[in-house]
């Protein structure tokens, strides 16, 4: 079971998430499907799942299989998609459009490409969160330094993004993220455009901001990293949540039963953890190992090799070419608008 650390004392949200402290569940999709137009599949097909407070989790699939549509959803970028979400106990359909700015700032975000604005110092880059947010200069220069250390930073605040490294650069991006004290952080691809050992430092600070009490919520591709990091992972595959396993590696080391499986085989009344005390809660791998209890063998996408070799196939499946251009492309960039 995933610990939860308790809140901050005193901690705010300068967003419009009404932050008592006590919510338990941070994120929760009741039967979420979206379909970005009426010809193509589902993007998120009866997506169901609870991310509770303190939770560090690894989103996982292959290019198109849903997890930036997620990310999105969580950020409001879609108003209504059958089903509800709810951020930190609000559901995010009622948060009134001229509100969605000021909601998104309650929440950190952090992109592959680390979207910095070019022109501003990384001081400035980080203080401009603050701004927008109507923080005073005193506490802006104060704490600017303060989160600036804490990634590794110190003394860089006078560059610009130019003269920094791809690794500094998304160090900066997730100071930026963080300098409000988000009670969640998604990063999508954070570690994307970075070598292995610069990864290993990014991932460093995300589990820091982890365990002072921040829910973090990644997309990935990078196996390596899930693989050390041993935390939650949900895999998406065509929208479908397929995996949902405590402290696992990317790869699942059982044939992963397709959704439609688990339905007919544990009955409509089991979704995927979004109904049941924490005790009970089942991870994906005991959901999938009943299933297979019951399963006379392989299911119809499960081929006898996939059976013996399942690590290999998944890599595979994520060299697949991605179904509808680059997921990076189509993130929506929420901070541009701000920066406006
Ligand atoms: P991932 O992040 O796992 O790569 P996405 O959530 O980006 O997946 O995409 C899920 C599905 O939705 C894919 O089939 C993709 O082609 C489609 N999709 C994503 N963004 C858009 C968009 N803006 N317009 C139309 N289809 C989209």
């Amino acid at each position: 079971m995933v610990s939860s650390p308790e809140p901050l004392p005193g901690r705010q949200l300068p967003g419009a998430i009404r932050w008592t402290g006590n919510e338990k569940v941070m994120i929760r999709f009741e039967n979420v499907s979206i379909a970005y137009d009426r010809k193509s599949q589902p993007a998120l097909d009866d997506v169901s799942i609870d991310i509770q407070r303190g939770e560090f989790v690894f989103l996982v699939g292959s290019s198109g299989s849903g997890k930036s549509t997620m990310l999105r959803l969580v950020l409001r970028e879609y108003k209504t998609p059958h089903g509800q979400i709810y951020v930190a106990g609000q559901n995010v359909a009622n948060v009134p459009s001229w509100r969605v700015p000021k909601f998104r700032r309650g929440i950190g975000v952090v992109f592959q490409d680390f979207r910095l604005i070019q022109t501003k110092t990384v001081f400035a880059n980080v203080a401009y969160a603050m701004q927008v947010v109507g923080t005073s200069r005193a506490a802006i220069r104060a704490e600017v330094p303060r989160v600036l250390e804490l990634v590794g930073l110190a003394g860089k605040g006078h560059r610009k993004p130019t003269e920094l490294s791809g690794g500094e650069q998304q160090r900066v991006a997730i100071a930026r993220a963080i300098v409000n004290q988000p009670a969640i952080l998604l990063a999508d691809e954070p570690t994307g455009n970075l070598d292995p050992i610069t990864s290993a430092g990014i991932m460093d600070i995300l589990e820091e901001i982890n365990q002072n009490g921040t829910t973090v919520v990644m997309a990935t591709h990078d196996d390596d990293i899930v693989d050390s990091m041993r935390k939650r992972v949900i895999e998406l595959r065509h929208g479908k949540v397929v995996r949902d396993e405590a402290m696992a590696q990317y790869t699942s080391l059982i044939p992963i039963v397709p959704a439609a499986s688990w339905q007919s085989a544990v009955g409509p009344a089991e979704k995927p953890n979004a109904e049941k005390p924490d005790a009970e809660l089942q991870t994906g791998r005991e959901r999938a190992d009943s299933v297979l209890g019951v399963s006379d063998g392989p299911s119809s996408e499960t081929t006898a090799e996939e059976e013996f070799m399942p690590q290999r196939l998944e890599r595979q499946r994520d060299r697949e070419p991605p179904l509808d251009g680059d997921a990076q492309t189509s993130t929506g960039n929420f901070m541009d608008e701000d920066q406006k």
